[in-house]
């Protein structure tokens, strides 16, 4: 998930991959409703909803898996803990 499926090149936020051309809309869709997940897990923790937070951070991280959503989900799974 992290780089284009049929060449393996880095996913640079592009619709074509730069490398061999083929189609990354579908992981750019997904890409794109995962930063939504994590928006909105970042609105639930500022609201202290840390039950939606941890659902909505380990949502984004099945469609899309990033660093930054690695972290916000353990944070979301320490505040779930305290
Ligand atoms: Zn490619």
């Amino acid at each position: 998930m992290s780089g284009c499926p049929v060449c393996r090149a880095g996913f640079r936020g592009t619709a074509v991959c730069p490398r061999c051309g083929a189609d990354l809309t579908d992981l750019m869709s997904m890409a794109v409703r995962a930063w939504r997940s994590r928006e909105s897990a970042r609105e639930a923790l500022a609201a202290e909803d840390w039950v939606a937070a941890r659902e909505l951070a380990s949502q984004a991280q099945r469609l899309h898996d990033t660093p930054a959503g690695r972290a916000l989900l353990a944070v979301t799974l320490c505040v779930n803990c305290v």
